[in-house]
């Protein structure tokens, strides 16, 4: 029988799904897709087919709509299109795995519980996550679910890459680098095994860079470092995030401008970013790339400096670099930013073909490159039903 696994990946403010049918010799096909965005203001549903072609459609004009209707809405639309099959399974993508969890889980209360304690650590994410859990309890009361943690992929980090320099009691109460964005690095790390074997044994950076964006170096397909560290606000310069920072500028937006906690979690989280130093342009870089306003390609810029910057950190830690591996919207989308980073490595020896650039090709460097350079589009979805199916022992 085939099984059909629904995974689900909660975002601060959005939803995005997909269900996935997955025959006897576990070769897979995708069914169905769909997304919720803007929850909390005009929650906007679709869902589409393998295609893309649009099979159903709603807005909400009330701000307040729970959470709730809009899952009702999205299990009852997906049922309808799976056409009398059933669901095996839910897999979630869960962000936060604190330091109990690095490896995917059955969802069970004693699970809920454990997570319910790390929200202090995660507290925009966990509480996200758990309502979502709760909430597909309700829908799908059969059907077992699965956690999916985006820091397990990096439980292979060494210490010296996952302390931070604070006393030892803060970090025994899990004060200490996790890094993120852990399934789109380990579907590349699989998918480098099959497009390119002599990358998956070697020393690569991959660089995920989406709305929130980061960087992982890995050393023969296992994470050895990466830029985000306790929270996904470190590192990278991200759509409204600002990445590093220096922490005595928290102490001096408390002390000197008389922020509260929450009003400056608020600042570093939602309004720093691209959308901070283009002035206000957008968080969006297809937006920013169009712009003709100096300050949007001032945050252009400056989102590729503090790239470069933190990949020589990582290439530092890797001692070398076999390959260089770009993904998720800006990285699979955007050739001139690809462009302007693979400049900023040229002192390595990094050299792009500019057409094999703008076409996104798989492979993106010359053959005299030093660096193998390449384009692959990330699948967090995929990893997630193969754990989920892993789990359930029915992989
Ligand atoms: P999320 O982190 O929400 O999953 P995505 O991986 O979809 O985000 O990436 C979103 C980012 O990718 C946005 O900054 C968007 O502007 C950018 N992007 C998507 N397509 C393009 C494109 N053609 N050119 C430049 N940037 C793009």
């Amino acid at each position: 029988m085939p099984r059909i696994v629904l995974a689900l990946n909660a975002g601060s403010s959005s939803l995005k799904f997909s269900a996935t049918t997955v025959g006897e010799e576990g070769q897979s096909s995708l069914l169905l897709k769909g997304e919720i965005e803007d929850i909390g203001s005009a929650p906007h549903f679709v869902l589409k087919d393998a295609q893309g072609t649009v099979l159903a459609e709603r807005r909400w004009t009330d701000s307040e709509t729970p959470m709730q209707p809009l899952l009702e809405e999205v299990a009852a639309r997906v049922r309808e299109h799976l056409t009398g099959d059933e669901l095996t399974a839910i897999g979630h993508r869960v962000v936060h795995g604190g330091p109990d969890h690095m490896a995917p889980e059955r969802v069970t209360p004693a699970l809920i519980a454990s997570l319910e304690k790390l929200t202090p650590i995660a507290p925009l994410h966990i509480p996200h996550n758990l309502a979502l859990i709760r909430s597909m309890m309700k829908l799908c009361p059969d059907v077992p679910q699965v956690a999916c943690f985006d820091t397990a992929f990096h439980r292979t980090m060494p210490a010296v890459a996952r302390r931070f320099a604070l006393p030892t009691v803060y970090e025994a109460a899990g004060v200490r680098r996790y890094g993120f964005h852990g399934l789109s690095y380990e579907y590349i790390a699989r998918k480098l095994e099959t497009v390119a074997p002599h990358l998956a044994k070697g020393q690569v950076i991959v660089a995920h860079l989406g709305n929130g964006a980061s960087l992982c170096a890995l050393q023969a397909g296992q994470s050895l470092d990466t830029t985000m560290g306790f929270s996904p606000l470190d590192g990278l310069v991200m759509g409204t995030r600002c990445g590093a920072l220096d922490p005595a500028i928290v102490l001096y937006l408390e002390n000197q401008f008389g922020l509260s906690v929450d009003a400056v979690r608020h600042l570093l989280y939602r309004e720093s970013g691209l959308l901070a130093l283009s002035g206000g342009v957008a968080n969006d870089m297809r937006t920013l790339l169009a712009s003709a306003e100096p300050k949007a390609h001032e945050a252009v810029e400056i989102f590729v400096h503090v790239l470069a910057r933190q990949a020589g950190g990582l290439i530092a830690s890797l001692q070398g670099l076999d390959g260089f591996v770009f993904t998720a919207g800006i990285g699979e989308h955007a050739s001139e930013i690809r462009a302007m980073v693979c400049g900023k490595l040229a002192w390595l020896g990094v050299k792009i073909d500019p057409q094999a650039n703008l076409r996104h090709a798989d492979v993106i460097s010359t053959p005299d490159s030093a660096v193998e350079v390449r384009v692959i589009p990330t699948d967090e979805d995929a990893m997630i039903v193969r754990h989920t199916l892993a789990v359930l022992g029915d992989g």
